[in-house]
């Protein structure tokens, strides 16, 4: 019989972990297997903000994927995904044209959204990837250099601005409010002239987490020097700063977008019925209407049927629905019966710089040393699950 041929799209989260099972659990003669990725290395999503702050080497957070994916299984090609043709059964490949397939799962991850914000991404810094926050990173000491050889103290050149204070947002805040000091120290910058914005257009920070754990994060923060403007949407980003919807302006050469992100816009240009770049998919995984194609991760919607809203997307469902595409592949190959995907959250923690954080996990509040603890152990056991201990010990981080 003709083996089956299956693509896998993106290397993040979603695409590693299907890739991984695939090969512990598939025999050579159940499928062809090919991985598709714009980058020859897999980065950790997760990790990005430590990078960004510039508290963490950005070579950290990746990896070659020939290291961690056993490429006699799996075949792997560096290329960028353009289009699907999804009545075809193809996929448009940047550099190598089309490819046909059988079964696709898509797993491309996801794009800023800028919520008709102008501005974003012409004067904002808005990718999450290994390259856009090494250019965070690099910006924020170049302005430093730059700021005691002005003829005239420009303020703009200390000011930095978050906008979101989502997870990403309160993550990356919490690095660099711990780095600043050190930042001042070498560049022989007064400390009194930072300043950090963090500007939200909710009634709240962290929105849908726990509140006593939310005041905690913005106390500790605060001491840190960082202003919190909540429930003050941004109308504007541009060359000088961003302006708000009351009005008022702040003048930054520094303005992290972190206010959420969409689905990768192949999934738009493919016509699947969507809500902001996302596919809601069936119980099994696969797009509404579509036997071969299983979206998982940033692209995907699942709802949470106890508060009927969406989950938010994260890496931790994006493994977990990997699993479950490994396996109803394989059952699709085999003619056995789909497996319905359960979301299983172990718990949510944020880091917020240093030895500090928050979470929930299981229905116990964290904080401090033991989230950071936890923090670690999650960040670890992602590692664990991709490439077992010796990846773990490898890459890990040490959780004291
Ligand atoms: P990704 O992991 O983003 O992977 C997508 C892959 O596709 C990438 O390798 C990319 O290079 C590749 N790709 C993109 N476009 C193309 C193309 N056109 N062609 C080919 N390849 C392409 N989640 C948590 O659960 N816990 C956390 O603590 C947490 N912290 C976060 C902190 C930060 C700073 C950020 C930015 C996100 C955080 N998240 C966290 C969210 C989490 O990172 C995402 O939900 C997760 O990465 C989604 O996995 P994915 O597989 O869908 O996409």
């Amino acid at each position: 019989a003709v083996k089956p041929t299956i693509l896998i799209l993106g290397a993040g989260y979603g695409g590693m972990v299907t890739a991984s099972k695939i090969a512990k659990q598939f025999g050579s003669n159940d499928a062809n297997v090919t991985l598709i990725s714009k980058h020859n290395y897999h980065y950790q999503t997760t990790w990005l903000h430590e990078p960004a702050a510039g508290t963490m080497d950005p070579d950290r957070t990746r990896m070659p994927i020939s290291s961690v994916i056993n490429t006699n299984k799996i075949k792997f090609v560096q290329d960028e995904v353009n289009e699907i043709k999804k009545e075809e059964n193809k996929v448009v490949l940047k550099e190598s044209g089309e490819m046909e397939y059988d079964y696709l799962v898509t797993a491309l991850g996801a794009v800023p959204e800028t919520f008709g914000v102008g501005g974003v991404f012409e004067h904002a810094f808005s990718k999450w990837t290994v390259n856009g926050v090494r250019e965070i990173k690099e910006h924020i000491e170049y302005l430093f250099a730059k700021y005691n050889n002005e003829p005239e103290p420009r303020d703009d050149y200390l000011t930095f601005v978050v906008a979101g204070a989502g997870f990403t947002g309160m993550e990356f805040i919490g690095e660099l409010s711990k780095r600043i000091p050190e930042l001042c120290q070498s560049y022989d910058v007064p400390k009194n002239k930072v300043k950090m914005y963090v500007i939200e257009a909710a009634p709240t920070a962290l929105p849908g987490f726990d509140p006593e754990l939310v005041e905690y994060a913005m106390n500790l923060l605060e001491h840190r020097g960082v202003e919190f403007k909540i429930n003050q949407p941004i109308s504007e980003v541009n060359a000088e700063g961003v302006v708000l919807k009351d009005g008022e302006e702040i003048k930054s050469q520094t303005v992290v977008w972190a206010t959420g992100v969409r689905g990768h816009p192949v999934i738009e240009q493919a016509g699947f019925e969507n809500m902001r770049g996302r596919v809601k998919v069936e119980r099994d995984l696969r797009a509404p209407g579509e036997d071969n194609i299983f979206i998982i991760g940033d692209c995907s919607l699942i709802i949470n049927e106890e508060t009927e809203r969406p989950y938010p997307p994260t890496a931790q469902i994006a493994m977990q629905q990997a699993e479950t595409v490994a396996d109803n592949l394989l059952a699709l190959i085999k003619g056995s019966e789909l497996k319905e995907f359960k979301p299983d959250i172990k718990g949510t923690v944020a880091s917020l710089g240093g030895k500090e954080a928050i979470g929930v996990v299981g229905n116990k509040k964290l904080y401090g040393t033991s989230a950071n603890f936890m923090k670690k152990m999650i960040d670890n056991r992602y590692l664990w699950i991709l490439g077992g201990a010796g990846l773990m010990l490898k890459r890990g981080k040490s959780p004291l």
